[in-house]
């Protein structure tokens, strides 16, 4: 614990794919906040677009911490298209963490352990480190191989040659394999920058050149009192304080991150952690980004987590959080007491509320026009015409399916694009819940467990 592992961290990638928000790139809003008609993948729905925008400002801005936004309307009224929005305005730099309500009911750890490991993936530490650069003529390079797996071990040395002195390096395994691929052999004047592993051939002449003097304050070589030469410059990591925790935290490191089973935390790794973080705080090396938690789904929270909402917004870390429900007045879980959007009023009262107005015609059709182009799918105006009055009567996201479906339909007739024949065709293979409940109303009788009598109670 005493040196914080953060530089392993900075290249994890993080994997996308085609998915129902795919086609949002931003919340579409022009220079002064105002939504604009269609714009980056987002339609209509504009006061709430402009809403999210000022609250991004003030993310942005770094004015705010700590507050929480409910974004509330019927489903399919692009609440978490607006989230997604919101992620994709901010930047890579600033953190933004997704969970749904449900997922803290999962076996492997509690619900508070859950929530505060989202908190602290909404928490962003940017922090500025030194590299040093190793510098010098290489007189003996010993890597070895173990023949059996034939990647380099971590024995490897390196006796790189400096005016004054030889030393020897003891590498990391990144360095040996750069050393590798780059085929350093004795003789060669190298650079090896000690943060990221890179290695960079000199030549001997270009080390005496005058361009190699000439380049510049940032990585000019330095004579440390040790005799070594070293050129040093900034790097700058940006890191979440749940990366932070799981490297500490066990002995496997980040890889856990990748599996995502990273399991409990526990509470003294995070303290040391914090208290580290503010230590380098006050030394000017961190910076803290307070980033984005979204949580979809709120109302599936109990009031344990909601009274931990309530406490864990009033720490000065705190991230935004922004949280999304389609339901109205409703059972607060694990209680037995009703409340707007069954989240209890103290919670409530402390939200920013935006709602989310249900789709016009002409909305559905330009959302279904942006959809296609996403899927690749041509499509004829006729069909895309007997589209949008299907998605105006049943929902936007039947119809948003029915697109894939229906370009499947397509291709099995070997036609161009899609025409009117193939929505008929999946609108009569896969039915909408209107007509699914219909379908039960006159069928019940034949289904299993009818024999209870009471109406369909969704909070049971
Ligand atoms: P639920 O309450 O059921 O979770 P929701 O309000 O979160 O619904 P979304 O999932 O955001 O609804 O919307 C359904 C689909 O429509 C998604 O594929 C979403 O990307 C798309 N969509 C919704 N609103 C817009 C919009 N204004 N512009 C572009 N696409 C949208």
């Amino acid at each position: 614990m005493a040196d914080l592992k953060v530089s392993e961290m900075k290249d994890l990638t993080r994997i996308e794919r085609i998915g129902a928000h795919s086609h949002i790139r931003g919340l579409g809003l022009d220079d002064t906040l105002e939504a604009r008609n269609v714009s980056q993948g987002m339609v209509g729905q504009k006061a709430a677009r402009r809403a999210a925008g000022v609250i991004l400002q003030m993310i942005k801005d770094g004015k705010i911490a700590g507050r929480a936004v409910l974004l509330a309307g019927q489903p399919g009224t692009g609440k978490t298209a607006i989230a997604m929005g919101m992620a994709k305005a901010l930047g890579q730099e600033t953190p933004f963490a997704m969970m749904a309500g449900s997922e803290i009911f999962s076996l492997e750890m509690s619900k508070t352990e859950a929530l505060t490991q989202a908190f602290r993936k909404a928490i962003g530490v940017r922090i500025k480190e030194e590299s040093e650069i190793i510098e010098g003529e290489v007189v003996e390079i010993q890597i070895d191989r173990p023949a059996a797996t034939g990647a380099a071990s971590k024995t490897g040395k390196v006796t790189l040659k400096t005016t004054e002195m030889e030393t020897v390096y003891d590498l990391g395994t990144k360095m040996i394999e750069a050393l590798s691929k780059e085929k350093v052999q004795s003789g060669d004047v190298i650079a090896i920058d000690k943060a990221s592993g890179k290695v960079s051939k000199l030549g001997r002449s270009f080390a005496r050149s005058r361009e190699y003097d000439a380049m510049g304050p940032q990585t000019r070589f330095v004579q440390c009192p040790d005799g070594e030469l070293q050129k040093r410059k900034e790097v700058v990591h940006v890191v979440t304080l749940h990366e932070i925790d799981v490297i500490n935290s066990r002995t496997q490191g980040f890889l856990a991150l990748f599996a995502g089973d990273t399991g409990e935390i526990r509470q003294e790794v995070r303290e040391q952690i914090n208290t580290k973080v503010a230590e380098w705080r006050e030394e000017g090396k961190a910076e803290i980004i307070p980033g984005v938690l979204f949580i979809d789904e709120v109302h599936m929270l109990d009031i344990e987590c909601f009274s931990f909402l309530n406490r864990a917004l009033e720490n000065e870390m705190a991230p935004i959080l922004v949280v999304a429900t389609n339901r109205g007045i409703t059972r607060i879980r694990g209680t037995n007491y009703r409340a707007p959007h069954g989240i209890p009023i103290d919670l409530l009262d402390r939200l920013l509320i935006i709602s989310t107005q249900p789709y016009t015609e002409e909305e559905i059709r330009l959302i279904l026009d942006i959809r296609c182009e996403e899927e690749d799918v041509e499509m004829s105006e006729d069909a895309k015409e007997l589209l949008t009055k299907i998605g105006h009567e049943t929902s936007l996201r039947y119809a948003i399916h029915l697109i894939t479906a229906a370009a499947l339909a397509c291709q099995k007739r070997k036609g161009k694009e899609v025409e009117i024949e193939d929505i008929s065709r999946v609108y009569s293979l896969f039915i909408d819940v209107k007509r699914s409940t219909q379908f039960l109303m006159e069928y019940q009788e034949q289904f299993m467990f009818n024999e209870v009598p009471d109406q369909l109670d969704d909070e049971k």
